[in-house]
């Protein structure tokens, strides 16, 4: 590439980037490197910062600066049940959807036999745990409509069920194999709204 070894390595970890490609990543670094003072320099300081200080929140999984993230650390969450999703991406889109104000239980993906994906590496464990802890009323399944989410709401739905809590998952519209990430806000709203028992 540009023949600088720092560079080059620049280059090809931007490249593995999600949207980003080789192409891309080339782009943009060059673009760094021309603006430095409004760019480079604090873009490399904003990187040393989360690194230095973005963690996973104890309790739900989101990011946290800290031991908490935002969403457990505000009482005013405290109340609004308990939504589980999959991953950090379809927290955040729950959020933009702006339709929920409890707090979230992310479990880092779905049960899968074939990529050998236990309930003990999904933070299922730990979801039942907080449930009862909490003394949680609903847990909403937000959890993608594909073959493996709903093997794992099914799941979660038993681990919950000598807990007495009410397990509801969010109405269909959510489209098969589908993302959160990718849906609309009206629609994570709708299909909270018409969400149902499990
Ligand atoms: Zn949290």
């Amino acid at each position: 590439m540009g023949g600088d070894a720092a560079v080059d390595r620049l280059i090809a970890l931007m490249a593995r980037l999600p949207g980003l490609g080789p192409r891309s990543a080339r782009r943009a670094v060059l673009t760094m490197i021309r603006r430095r003072e409004l760019m480079l320099e604090p873009l490399a300081a904003a990187l040393a910062e989360v690194a230095a200080r973005v963690r996973e929140c104890r309790r739900c999984g989101n990011i946290a600066e800290g031991e908490l993230c935002a969403i457990c650390a505000d009482p005013a969450r405290a109340t609004g049940g308990l939504c589980v999703v999959e991953t950090v991406a379809d927290l955040w889109a729950m959020e933009r959807g702006g339709a929920f104000r409890g707090r979230y239980h992310v479990l880092g993906g779905v049960l899968s036999a074939l990529d050998a994906v236990t309930p003990e590496s999904l933070r299922i464990p730990e979801l039942v745990a907080r449930a009862s802890e909490e003394a949680t009323r609903e847990v909403i399944l937000a959890l993608n409509a594909t073959i493996d989410g709903q093997t794992t709401a099914h799941y979660i739905a038993d681990a919950l069920a000598p807990l007495g809590v009410t397990v509801t998952s969010l109405a269909k519209g959510v489209p098969i194999g589908g993302e959160l990430d990718y849906l609309d806000d009206g629609t994570i709203g709708a299909a909270l709204l018409a969400r149902r028992a499990l």
